[in-house]
Formats: C-alpha cells, structure tokens, sequence
C-alpha cells in the first residue's frame, strides 16, 4: 500500500516513509491511495482474535513494509496487560438505555491517546533500527497528548523526547504523572509562560531547517497516520464485541476536537464496517458540530477559543479535518487545495451544497455538550448505574442520548478515566474521583523537570546537550 497526499504534490510512498513526516511536502496529510474492503466473511473471522490479534490484521491492511511477524510482536509489546489495565484491553461497559462506552482510557496516562501512543512508540523505535538513526521529538504540551507521547517512547532506543510545558499551568496529577518519569531519554521542560509561546517555540526550532536536520527533529502530533490507524482498530474492536453477527449495525459517539479520533471511525466505516451513525460531539467550542449542521467550516482565533471543562476539546482548528473533507469532495485534491486557499484568505468555507450527504452517505451527526450538561451527565450515569465518567465522556454521552435508535447498540467512545479531571467530578457528584490502585502514590514521587525562561535560545541549548 502506498499513501499520497490530500493536496495531491506527493510520489505516492509507502508507510515506513511517511511514519517520521508530519505535514506532507506540499503542506497537505497523508492517505492510503486506497483503501482496503473488508467482507462480512473476514470480519466475522476476527471474532475470536484477541485486541493484539485483530490490531495485528487490522495495521498489517495499512503497513506491507515491515514483515507480519514483526508487525505482529511490536503490536503485541504495545496492546499488553500490565501497559493497559485490563485483560481485554478495551474493555466495553454497559450503561443503560441501548449505550455502552468502549474503555479506550486504561493506559498509562487514562486517556484513549495511549492508544496510538503506545504503538507509535514500538513502530517509530524498530524503524529507527532498521535505519540505523535516532530522532528528537519536541513538542509543546497542555495535558493529555505530552504524557502519552512521554509514557510510549520512555526508555525507548535512538529516541529522546523534549516536552515543553507551561510552568505552574498544569493540573497536579498531570505534572505529577509526567515529571516523574526518571528514565534518561525523557526531558520534561517547565517553561515560565503559557502554552501558546511553548508551541511558538516548537514552531521556531521546527522551521528552523538546518536545527531541524541536524537534530533529526519530529513530532508525534495527531496528523500522524499512523496514529490514525491504530484508532481504526478499536472500531472494529468495538463493533465485534456489540454483535453477535454478520451485518448488524452500531453506531460510534466520540467527543471530539482535533477529528482524529472520529476520523479513524470514517475510516473503518469506508473499509465496510456496518457503521450506522458516526455522532460526533463537541464542548461550547463548536466548530466541528457547526460545519456538520450547516455546512460551513469556520475555525475560530485562539482568543475565540473558550477554556472549558472538558480542555482537551479546547481545539479550535481541527487538523485532521481535512483528510474527511478531501472525501466528500470526491477525493480531489485540486478542490482540496482551493478549498484551503479560500480559508486561508477569508476565514472560512462553504460546502452546505453537500450538507444533505453528511449524514446520507456518511452516517455524520453533530451536537454540542455545554458545562452544565457535563456535570448533569456525569450526575445522572453516575446515579442510574454507578458508573463515574470523565467530562469529555460525558459530553459524548450527552449528544449520544438524542440519537440513540432502538435495536443498534451505541458506543460511547471513553476517552479519559474521570480521575484525571478530578475537580468537575467534585464539582459534579459532591466528591472527588478516586484515582486508580497503581496512581495512588503518584503524588508522592520524585519528579525530575527542568524549569526555564520561555526563552528559545536556552530551549535550543538544552536540546544540543542532551540530543540522542
Ligand atoms: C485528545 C482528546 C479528545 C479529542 O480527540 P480528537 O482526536 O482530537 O478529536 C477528546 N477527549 C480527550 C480526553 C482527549 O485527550
């Protein structure tokens, strides 16, 4: 399989080259040239797999150039007990009235960005062997996305991490669960300022060319395909484990931000998964719910951007988008093209002319979860079935409730365990959430950070001392 760009300026490549890119050469995201059809027959073969199996199946449609029993091992190290804290992996929990909510959350840093992260850390470690290379990821961080990325590529060969983060600005489990990572590849740097100027100077080293390739400098963001494939796994996952046979449709919630999550659930929907509703839901930055109500993508200012209760759907651009846009134009990248061309110049687009097909062609709705309907979700789940969900669950939960349909189970995508985000739940139910077992004494470990003036220069030093 080789991929090819949305904007259509790529030779088309295969997988191990476009791993360690971020933006493809022509400023558009990578995609299979094709994408692989799953029959009823294949798919109920997989009924038995285990999560590793499947994901096995699933990745080796995407990657034929790294052979399967190695595909097959580094999938394995990636999706095991003792890294997720389940025996199934991702587990499905019933709640009531026709949802359940598929635990994508129990990794190590309880939000479904381990996932991904988790394989993105084993494929990115044996490319680099093959190559006989190193790399240096810098990224800014606000939460979730820094630790997942710290948590997968830890203790990882020819790879050091350099984590940029707001000094003073982070939660306590999130400072306490990054900067006690002791391994030697791991750098947790706490810069004096706030988020927008730590990604301002990932955005400075990043361009700065002759930095950029001497270091081997990367990314781990969420245009990553790779990223993306692992998350089509659990669709399948996810619709295996809510039917019992051939044909039987489901329909996915995903609260969503930068659509890489639903993008993934688009995906598996396009390979013939019985998909029925793709729903997607959003906090008061709406966005996302807007275009697929009206037809017009309107990205907000950062200044536009509300700080919420569920923070990490505080996206006011989606970066994946895209990649769902250059399908509903017909897979033409010159129209992709002129589409990005007219937001670059007014700020938005239009395509309310195809709004009729979002949901026709493909099962999309949208809806919006405010701070008062998060806390009245979590109350509620919380009272009719003992389940404690985390805000951004909740919000799935809340706009999954107006589309349920009789007789087609609808799974909530989980994408964070509630301890993380401990003061909503407080907020919520009168108590706060408890943390699990193994993150008990996670407060009262030792925690090894850097902290520095929001300075690029010192940034870039630290860098040249401690580059793998
Ligand atoms: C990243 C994240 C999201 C949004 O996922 P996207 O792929 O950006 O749409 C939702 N919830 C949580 C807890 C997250 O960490």
């Amino acid at each position: 399989m080789k991929y090819r760009s949305t904007r259509g300026g790529m030779q088309p490549l295969p997988f191990s080259e476009i791993l360690l890119e971020g933006l493809a050469p022509d400023g558009g995201l990578a995609l299979p040239e094709s994408l692989p059809q799953i029959d009823a027959q294949v798919l109920e073969s997989w009924r038995t797999l285990s999560y590793p199996g499947l994901a096995t199946e699933v990745l080796g449609l995407f990657i034929d150039d790294i052979p399967k029993s190695d595909l097959s091992r580094l999938v394995h190290e990636a999706y095991r007990p003792g890294v997720f804290d389940a025996e199934e992996i991702v587990p499905l929990k019933p709640l009531s009235d026709g949802l359940s909510l598929l635990g994508l959350s129990q990794g190590p840093t309880l939000a479904f960005k381990d996932m991904a992260m988790q394989f993105l850390g084993q494929v990115f470690e044996y490319v680099l062997a093959e190559r006989d290379t190193t790399l240096n990821i810098l990224g800014a961080t606000s939460g979730d996305t820094g630790s997942a990325a710290e948590y997968a590529l830890r203790g990882k060969r020819g790879i050091s991490v350099f984590m940029l983060s707001p000094h003073g600005r982070m939660s306590d489990f999130q400072r306490a669960q990054m900067y006690s990572l002791q391994d030697a590849n791991i750098h947790n740097l706490a810069l004096k300022g706030v988020f927008d100027e730590c990604q301002d100077i990932v955005k400075t080293l990043s361009g700065d060319l002759a930095f950029k390739s001497r270091y081997h400098l990367g990314a781990v963001n969420s245009i990553n395909w790779a990223r993306i494939a692992a998350q089509v796994v659990y669709y399948f996952w996810g619709w295996l484990r809510a039917t019992t046979g051939p044909g039987q449709q489901v329909s996915f919630a995903v609260p969503s931000g930068n659509f890489g999550n639903i993008l993934a659930g688009h995906i598996a929907r396009s390979m013939g998964l019985p998909v029925r509703r793709l729903v997607l839901a959003t906090n008061e930055n709406n966005v996302l719910e807007e275009f697929f109500r009206t037809g017009i993508y309107r990205p907000r200012s950062a200044a536009q951007t509300q700080a919420t209760s569920s923070p990490s759907m505080d996206i006011s651009r989606a970066s994946n988008f895209e990649r769902f846009v250059f399908d509903l134009v017909g897979q033409d990248a010159a129209e992709v093209r002129a589409l990005w061309d007219e937001l670059a110049r007014d700020g938005e687009f239009d395509l309310s002319y195809l709004q009729p097909e979002f949901e026709a062609s493909y099962g999309f709705v949208g809806g919006v979860s405010t701070h008062a309907d998060r806390l009245r979700t979590i109350r509620s789940v919380h009272e009719s079935t003992g389940v404690l969900i985390d805000p951004h669950t909740a919000d799935g939960v809340k706009v999954a409730q107006q589309y349920v349909e009789p007789g087609i189970p609808m799974l909530v995508l989980e994408t964070a365990l509630p301890a993380k985000f401990s003061e909503t739940i407080e907020q919520a139910i009168g108590k706060p959430a408890e943390p699990p077992a193994n993150l008990r004494d996670l407060a009262s470990l030792e925690q090894r950070v850097e902290v520095m003036d929001c300075d690029v220069e010192l940034v870039r030093r630290y860098i040249e001392q401690h580059a793998a």
